[in-house]
């Protein structure tokens, strides 16, 4: 079921640049800092992010830990260690879930209105676009909560398309 209630917006962007309550970072389980969209997030952010990170531990794959946005435009970013796609299924669709669920949990927690989510695990960790982008919506549409304004970022414009066709198509949302 469609919550009529929740924005869902496709942007290609860079993530560092949104005014929004939170960023989700997709990170790696050291939350140290890394390539890609964890490496933009971290220059952009500024030193005190990585000092916020060092005092948390790490993070399992699939699941999330939130921090402050620093020099952000975002309030807060929610780390989040996606599964690396080892060729067939060991569990990364369910993994995958878990980090949109669980950073939507924590943004709830931090009393988050807006949201914006990269291609978690689609860049280096190699999931491949098309499922990834239907278990992102397919989970984002499940939640119920105070987070209304949901943003799909993406980085280039295929996966772009690749969301757009998913949320007009609409089965995505509903399997
Ligand atoms: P992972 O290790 O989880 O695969 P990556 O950072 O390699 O993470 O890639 C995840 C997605 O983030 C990819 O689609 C990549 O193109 C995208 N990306 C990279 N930099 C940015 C950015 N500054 N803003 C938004 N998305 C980005």
């Amino acid at each position: 079921m469609f919550d009529s209630t929740l924005q869902i917006e496709v942007v290609e962007a860079d993530i560092t640049r949104l005014e929004v309550d939170v960023i989700v970072n997709a990170a790696n389980s050291s939350l140290l800092g890394g390539g890609g969209v964890d490496g933009a997030i971290h220059r952009a952010a500024g030193p005190e992010l990585l000092d916020e990170c060092r005092r948390l531990g790490g993070c399992d794959a699939g699941d999330a830990k939130a921090t402050k946005g620093h020099r952000l435009p975002a309030k807060h970013v929610i780390h989040t260690v996606g599964p690396i796609w080892r060729g067939r299924d060991k569990g990364e669709p369910e993994l995958l879930s878990s980090c949109y669920s669980r950073s939507l949990q924590l943004a709830e927690q931090l009393g988050a209105r807006s949201i914006a989510f990269p291609a978690i695990s689609t860049g280096i960790y190699g999931f491949p676009k098309i499922p990834a982008a239907q278990i992102a919506i397919k989970t984002v549409h499940q939640h119920r909560g105070k987070v209304k304004r949901v943003l799909f970022v993406c980085f280039d414009r295929e996966t772009a398309e690749i969301y757009r066709s998913l949320l007009l198509d609409g089965t995505a949302a509903n399997e």
